[in-house]
């Protein structure tokens, strides 16, 4: 029997419950569209602030597409890093909190993965960098001074 938690309480309930067992709420009332985060839902989420709109699409939270405008879309990432996991809880269906977080970890892992290539890169390519500039600085120089041998 596949369970939901009770968008009211935060009890598991059963899929085919129209009413929750525990506050009697039902499954269509207006309870819902402002529903009770469980414990362990909230929290930072990288994988929403790296991904943030293909994290959207995959966790069903459209309010995560503002994320591909311009100077806004840097603002929702934020948003998205602090708020993203309350969203993809009430959006998505779930079978359990332990299956939202274990699909929210890996989220995480690969955003964890591409913050580090990203810097990795960065790091690599200013190693790259300096001592590039360096020698077209020295021949610069060495130019300079077989041209005024020349004079
Ligand atoms: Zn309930």
């Amino acid at each position: 029997m596949a369970m939901v938690f009770c968008r009211n309480c935060g009890k598991e309930i059963k899929k085919t419950a129209n009413i929750c067992t525990y506050c009697k709420t039902s499954w269509f009332s207006k309870k819902h569209e402002n529903p009770a985060i469980p414990d362990g839902i909230k929290g930072w989420s990288w994988g929403a602030f790296t991904f943030n709109g293909i994290w959207a699409i995959g966790n069903r939270t459209w309010v995560g597409l503002l994320s591909f405008i311009p100077i806004v879309g840097i603002i929702m990432c934020v948003i998205l890093g602090i708020k993203g996991r309350e969203w993809a809880w009430r959006n998505k269906e779930w079978e359990s909190i332990e299956h939202f977080n274990r699909v929210q970890k890996k989220w995480s892992f690969w955003g964890g993965v591409l913050i580090i290539t990203v810097i990795s890169l960065d790091i690599a390519s200013a190693f790259l960098a300096v001592p590039a500039y360096q020698d077209y600085v020295q021949q610069t120089k060495n130019n300079m001074n077989l041209n005024q041998n020349y004079k």
